[in-house]
């Protein structure tokens, strides 16, 4: 039987499940297949993004489950994201549709702006690293580009009126930037996607979200373990979460993972979460956290463990970004 997952009702509207299949890393070879096992799982949100280089394998894996008549088109919230290089009016559009298409669902059910940092356009067919850097080796860093991000969101806009994507928003944004948008679009701006675990909380910017009728998602919420796998200077020497004595001890608890903890840390505050996971198992768990509840305690328990420490930092991924 698969798992019933509760929903968010977004500002354009539409539904979207409190928990989702992330598959940033998740290797090509088996996207498909982990795709269309978590859809048998009980998943119906999968978090993508151009720059993870999967959404073909992805879409191969819904459209697996669509035909074998497990879900419906309906069924699935499908989000992806534009990537840097694409800020200027037509190549959003452009991306938005390479995107679309990659997917081949006919529509995706969210678009987000994935960063706001416009880098200089590479085309479609030349970007070999779809990253702050234009080599693998990351020495060379890809200039910025002179796009302001109203120019990006009325792209997004148009994608809602083209029916592209049924709802929008931004990733990797702060409040400043959120009252700007705030204060020109036309459509509603649905979602924030952040990084959010217990080592950087950021309350000020997730109450501003939520207060503003918008809907936030957390990503990392299992903090550095996401980032060693990548080799992150910044994740090296931090205590893993998951042997903090307060996740432990409450884990211990209620009888949970301390993967399920820290999941229902978010969702209990109405966070959507994306977890990522190559193994079955662990998708499977990810997905179970509406059958206990954290007491409010133990939730500030949890989110005393605030150090601000970001790993997914502009500031230092893509330094130096110069503007030529
Ligand atoms: P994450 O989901 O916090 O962590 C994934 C890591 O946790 C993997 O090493 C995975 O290993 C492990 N893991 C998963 N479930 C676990 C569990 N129950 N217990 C123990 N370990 C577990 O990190 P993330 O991928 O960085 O973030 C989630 C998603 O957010 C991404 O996939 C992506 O969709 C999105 N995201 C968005 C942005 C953005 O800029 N908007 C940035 C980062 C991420 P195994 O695979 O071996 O299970
Ligand atoms: P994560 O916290 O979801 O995963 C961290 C690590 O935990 C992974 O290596 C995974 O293998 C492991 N893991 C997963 N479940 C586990 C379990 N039950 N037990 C033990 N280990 C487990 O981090 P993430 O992968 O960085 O992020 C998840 C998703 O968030 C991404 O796939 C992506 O969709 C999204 N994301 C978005 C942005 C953005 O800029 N918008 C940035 C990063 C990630």
């Amino acid at each position: 039987m698969a798992t019933q997952v509760p929903s968010i009702k977004l500002a354009s509207g539409y539904d979207m499940p409190l928990v989702g299949f992330g598959i940033w890393k998740v290797p090509n070879d088996t996207c498909a297949d982990q795709v269309y096992n978590a859809i048998k799982l009980g998943y119906r949100h999968i978090d993508g993004a151009w720059d993870y280089t999967n959404s073909a394998e992805a879409g191969k894996g819904v459209r697996r489950a669509i035909e074998e008549g497990i879900i419906k088109r309906e069924d699935i919230f499908i989000t992806s994201k534009l990537w840097n290089n694409y800020h200027k009016r037509e190549h959003a559009l452009e991306q938005a549709k390479l995107e679309n298409e990659a997917w081949g669902l006919g529509y995706l059910d969210l678009f987000l702006i994935h960063f706001p940092i416009s880098l200089e356009f590479i085309p479609f067919d030349q970007i070999r690293y779809p990253c702050f850097w234009t080599d693998k080796e990351q020495t060379q860093v890809t200039p910025l580009s002179k796009v302001p991000i109203q120019e990006t969101w009325q792209a997004l806009e148009e994608l809602v009126q083209s029916k592209v994507a049924r709802s929008i928003g931004v990733s990797n944004f702060h409040t400043q930037l959120i009252y700007d948008v705030l204060s020109y679009n036309k459509v509603p701006l649905s979602v924030l996607q952040v990084e959010h675990h217990p080592y950087l909380t950021q309350p000020d910017l997730i109450a501003m979200a939520q207060e503003n009728g918008i809907a936030v998602t957390g990503y990392s919420t299992f903090g550095p373990l996401s980032f060693l796998e990548l080799g992150n200077a910044d994740a090296q020497g931090v205590k893993p979460l998951f042997e903090t004595d307060v996740v432990k001890g409450i884990a211990a608890k209620h009888g949970k993972s301390p993967g399920q903890i820290l999941l229902r840390w978010c969702t209990q505050r109405n966070i959507i979460v994306i977890p990522k996971s190559n193994s079955v198992d662990r998708l499977k768990q990810n997905l179970s956290l509406f059958d206990f509840n954290l007491s409010e305690d133990e939730i500030k328990q949890i989110s005393g463990l605030d150090i601000g420490l970001r790993f997914n930092n502009p500031a230092t991924l893509g330094r130096p970004i110069r503007i030529f």
